[in-house]
C-alpha cells in the first residue's frame, strides 16, 4: 500500500476537511527547492513548506551542524540549566534583529509565540499596577490557532465555535497609504476609549490574508501613537522574518521599531518547530524583581532544545552568507521582471511583491469556476508545482535558493493558467 493509502486509516491532517479532501501526496524527500513524491513526481515547493525551508530543503551546511549536534546533547530543561546552541543563537540572533530587543523567550510553534507576546504585554501592565485588558490588531490578521492568537487574529468562519471564549480585541484596517490618517484616528479613540495594553500586526504583509501588503509609513505613524500612550506593540514576525521582505525583518523597514516581536517558521530553517518571543530590556525589567510571581510563569517542555537551535543557529549563519543574499536579490529581480511581463494580463485584478514574495489576484468570477482553488491547486501539481493559492491569489514565496530555472518554470505554467485555462 501506498503511504497516500495508509495515510487515511489513523491521520487527521490540518485545515482539512478530510470528506472533501481525502487524499495527501506522499513526500519520501526533499532537496533546496523540490519535493520528491513515492510515485516518482517531483514538485517545485513554490511555498517553502509554509515559509519555513527558507535556505532550501535539507540544506548540506544545516543538515551537517544539526546532526553534529544531535550526537552531542539531545535535550535538556531549559529552567536553571543552558547549552551552547542557545547561548550561540542568542548572540547572533540579537545582532541581526532591531536594536531595540534585547531578550529572547523561547517557544514551539508561531502560535505560542504570540500567546507570550500576548501574555507579556498584559503582565507587563499587570506588574506596573496598571490593569489593561483590551488588544489592538488588524482586520484580516492571522496570528495563529491557539486562543490567545486566534483571538486577535481577523474574523473568520473557522473561529466561529470559538469566538465566545475569545479576550477582549479591537480591530482596525490596515493602512493603505490613503486612508493612513483615518486609521490613526480609529486607533487612537480606541485607546482614547479603553484600557489596551498593546497592539498585535504582521508587518507589512499579512501572510494568510492572500498576501495582502500594507503602508510602512502608516504602520509607522501607528506604532509611533501606541508608543505615546505606553500601548506596547507586538510585530507577529513568523512568516515576514529572516529575509522574506529583502530585510532580515520586516520591522528594519520601520523607523518606530515594536517592543515585541514573534518569530517562528524559518527560524530553524525548516528543521524542526521552535519559536521564539524577543522584547526589549525595558519589558523584562518589568519581570524583574524579588517577587516570584512578577515572573512570566510560562514554559513549555522543550523550550530552546538544542538541536532546534543548532539548526536556527546555521540558519542565521545562512542568511547573513553573501551567497543567500545574492539570492535574495536575484529573486527579488525575476519577480520584478515577471511582474512587468504579465502585470496587464486581462485575468489579473493587481500584482504586488515585497521581497521575495509576489502575489497575483485573479481577475475571475469565482462563481464561473465552482471551487476555484481547488482548480487552481490541481492544475499546479499536475504541473509539477506545489503551491497553495488563497482564494484566488496566487502566490509565490518559495525558498530562496530556487533556480532561475525552476522560476521561470513556475512563471509559465501561470502565463499558461491565465491564457489557457481560466
Ligand atoms: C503561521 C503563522 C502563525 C502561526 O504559526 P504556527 O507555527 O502555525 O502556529 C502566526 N503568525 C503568522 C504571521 C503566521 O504566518
Amino acid at each position: 500500500m501506498s503511504l497516500s493509502e495508509r495515510d487515511k486509516k489513523h491521520l487527521w491532517h490540518p485545515l482539512t476537511q478530510h470528506k472533501l479532501h481525502p487524499e495527501s501526496i506522499g513526500i519520501t524527500h526533499a532537496k533546496g527547492a523540490v519535493l520528491y513524491a513515492e510515485d516518482g513526481k517531483e514538485y517545485i515547493d513554490g511555498i517553502a513548506s509554509w515559509y519555513t525551508s527558507a535556505y532550501g530543503h535539507c540544506h548540506p551546511y544545516i543538515v551537517k551542524k544539526v546532526q553534529e549536534q544531535v550526537a552531542k546533547l539531545d535535550q535538556v530543561v531549559f529552567a536553571g540549566l543552558t547549552h551552547p546552541p542557545v547561548v550561540e543563537l542568542s548572540e547572533a540572533l540579537i545582532n541581526i534583529l532591531p536594536d531595540n530587543q534585547n531578550k529572547l523567550f523561547f517557544s514551539d510553534n508561531g502560535s505560542t509565540s504570540v500567546e507570550v507576546a500576548i501574555k507579556m504585554s498584559l503582565q507587563y501592565h499587570f506588574n506596573r499596577g496598571e490593569k489593561r485588558n483590551v488588544l489592538i490588531a488588524f482586520e484580516e490578521g492571522f496570528h495563529g490557532d491557539t486562543f490567545g492568537a486566534m483571538s486577535v487574529s481577523g474574523l473568520s468562519v473557522y473561529n466561529g465555535p470559538f469566538e465566545d471564549f475569545f479576550i477582549s480585541v479591537e480591530r482596525i484596517p490596515v493602512p493603505n497609504g490613503e486612508n493612513n490618517n483615518e486609521v490613526l484616528e480609529k486607533l487612537t479613540a480606541i485607546i482614547t476609549n479603553n484600557e489596551v495594553a498593546s497592539f498585535i500586526f504582521e508587518p507589512l504583509v499579512q501572510g494568510a490574508a492572500a498576501m495582502k501588503m500594507h503602508d510602512a509609513s502608516g504602520l509607522d505613524m501607528l506604532i509611533e501613537t501606541c508608543k505615546k500612550h505606553g500601548v506596547l506593540t507586538i510585530a507577529d514576525e513568523v512568516m515576514t522574518g529572516f529575509g522574506k521582505t529583502g530585510k532580515h525583518f520586516a520591522s528594519l523597514h520601520l523607523h518606530h521599531y515594536p517592543d515585541i516581536m514573534c518569530m517562528s517558521k524559518a527560524l530553524t530553517a525548516g528543521m524542526a518547530p521552535m519559536a521564539i518571543t524577543s522584547c526589549t530590556e525595558e519589558i523584562y525589567q518589568a519581570f524583574y524583581s524579588n517577587e516570584i510571581g512578577k515572573g512570566l510563569f510560562h514554559g513549555h517542555t522543550y523550550s530552546a532544545n538544542p538541536i532546534a537551535c543548532s539548526a536556527a543557529l546555521a540558519g542565521i549563519s545562512l542568511l547573513q552568507s553573501e551567497e543567500m543574499q545574492a539570492n535574495i536579490k536575484r529573486v527579488i529581480k525575476s519577480h520584478q521582471k515577471f511582474n512587468e511581463r504579465i502585470k496587464n494580463h486581462p485575468k489579473i485584478a493587481r500584482t504586488r511583491q515585497c521581497g521575495i514574495i509576489y502575489a497575483i489576484d485573479l481577475d475571475v468570477e469565482m462563481e464561473r469556476y465552482g471551487n476555484l482553488r481547488d482548480k487552481l491547486l490541481n492544475f499546479f501539481l499536475e504541473n509539477g508545482l506545489f503551491m497553495r493559492p488563497l482564494g484566488s491569489t496566487i502566490y509565490i514565496s518559495a525558498p530562496y535558493v530556487i533556480s532561475d530555472e525552476q522560476l521561470e518554470k513556475i512563471y509559465e505554467k501561470i502565463e499558461f493558467l491565465l491564457q489557457k485555462i481560466l
